[in-house]
């Protein structure tokens, strides 16, 4: 079982599709400690890599090419904190990813590419109520599922299912990086937008991934 650029492409599209459906609840989350403006950031950014990915002539021949479309479009397109970080997050991935198939260890290099991605850009650590927050226990568990020999639908559903638990941490905790850090206390009770959001991608990775078996 390997992923290979269609399932690239497929969680590209289905990563559209759910930042979309989920731009109302990404907007609020992101009104009541930052700006609102976190849910339509995504929508748009991730419209305008669906409309590159439609005009090009054929199908990217590496993993990494799709990534690097998503990263370059979503740093042109997505202003605030977001759109520089998704985008170092997705250029990071996508140079772990110059290959046109990837097996479990190429998949946790995949997201561990990402966090170093986030990490690198936003220089923020775990329980500072950010991305990280997601993206960190994904990676842990990535590297656990394939270290017991998952296959890559299931390294990836294991680092969804973390990442959504990463997000739902986060609640309690008080905002020290980013926008909310300026709420103070007053950002505890509330889940990261950005955490979220970084949940939502990797269930698109992890559906595509099924989709494909
Ligand atoms: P802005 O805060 O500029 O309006 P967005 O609303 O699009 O940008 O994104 C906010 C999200 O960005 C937050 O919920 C948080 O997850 C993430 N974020 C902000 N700063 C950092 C950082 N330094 N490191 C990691 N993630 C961050
Ligand atoms: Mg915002």
């Amino acid at each position: 079982m390997t992923l290979d650029v269609a399932w690239a492409v497929d969680w590209v599209r289905r990563t559209a599709a759910t930042v979309t459906e989920h731009r109302d609840e990404l907007v609020e989350l992101d009104r009541l400690i930052g700006d609102g403006d976190h849910g339509e950031n995504l929508a748009r950014g991730f419209a305008a890599v669906l409309s590159k990915l439609d005009a090009l002539e054929e199908p990217p021949a590496q993993i990494g090419d799709v990534l690097r479309l998503v990263a370059t479009t979503l740093m042109s397109t997505v202003g605030g904190a977001a759109g520089p970080l998704y985008g170092t997050a997705y250029l990071r991935a996508s140079k772990a990813t110059a290959t046109s198939v990837l097996d479990s260890e190429g998949a946790v290099a995949l997201v561990e590419a990402a966090l170093d991605g986030v990490v690198t850009r936003g220089k923020a650590g775990p329980g500072e109520k950010t991305m990280v927050d997601a993206w960190t226990p994904a990676a842990a568990a990535a590297v656990e599922a394939a270290d017991h020999g998952a296959p890559p639908s299931e390294v990836l559903a294991s680092a969804a299912r973390a990442a959504q638990e990463g997000a739902e941490a986060t609640i309690p905790l008080v905002a020290t990086k980013g926008r909310a850090s300026y709420l103070g206390e007053r950002s505890a009770g509330h889940l990261d937008p950005g955490a979220r959001s970084s949940a939502l991608i990797l269930a698109a990775a992890a559906e595509a991934a099924a989709a494909a078996d």
